[in-house]
């Protein structure tokens, strides 16, 4: 199983990416968490990508193809690449995707979305509004307090989002003449998105 979840920023791709992952025992790789992950261990690509991170902008193409090799297996659900045609380009030539899920939501949601949004050291991820943790502001998992990421600011999520519309929808097009992509309203409950999204797979 080769997948990929594709989606503008708060569409709940990395949430329905570990639910996929969860079901169907594969692994589940998120390029921003692995970036994210670097930048907190100060490793020499930590230090490369963190002014990118904080701005909101993408990472360079060759950093993040060359990072990614290392995690591509035969099964995957990855999500947040590609993000632009040079990365498509680059993933044709490692491996062969089979679906690409798109979780779609307008612009006004995104950023209704991400200006709730609480994370967590441990990886978890809530929403205040829509996925809040049983005790305020504390993770679930571990008690941990939970912080908003620096580029889940407003006028962050607005520039990201422009990257998105510029430079990530293009590749859509690419995928849907190849007839793999899928399109799924990101508006809907977190189960109902799953359950689309299992009836698509099916
Ligand atoms: P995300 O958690 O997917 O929203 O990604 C957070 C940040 O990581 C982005 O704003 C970029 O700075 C970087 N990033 C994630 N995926 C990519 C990618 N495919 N190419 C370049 N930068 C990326």
């Amino acid at each position: 199983m080769r997948i990929v979840v594709l989606g503008p920023q708060g569409s709940g791709k990395g949430t329905q990416a570990e639910l996929l992952s969860k079901k169907f025992d594969i692994p589940h790789i998120s390029v921003g968490d692995i970036l994210r992950a670097n930048v907190k261990n100060k490793t020499e690509l930590g230090r490369i990508a963190a002014p990118y991170l904080s701005k909101g902008a993408l990472v360079p193409d060759k950093i993040v193809v060359n990072m990614l090799k290392d995690y591509i297996d035969s099964s995957f659900v990855i999500d947040g690449f590609p993000r632009n045609t040079a990365q498509a380009k680059a993933f044709e030539k490692v491996t062969d995707v089979e679906q690409i899920l798109l979780i779609d939501i307008p612009d006004r949601e995104a950023i209704r979305r991400i200006s709730g949004r609480r994370s967590c050291e441990c990886g978890a991820v809530y929403n205040i509004y829509t996925n809040p943790p049983k005790i305020q502001n504390l993770c679930d998992n571990c008690k941990k307090a939970l912080y908003q990421r620096d580029d889940d600011k407003e006028e962050t999520v607005r520039k990201r989002l422009s990257i998105y519309h510029n430079e990530t929808e293009p590749i859509l097009d690419f995928y849907e003449r190849k007839g793999v992509l899928h399109r799924i309203d990101g508006e809907q409950q977190i189960e109902k998105v799953f359950e689309d999204i299992l009836n698509i797979l099916e």
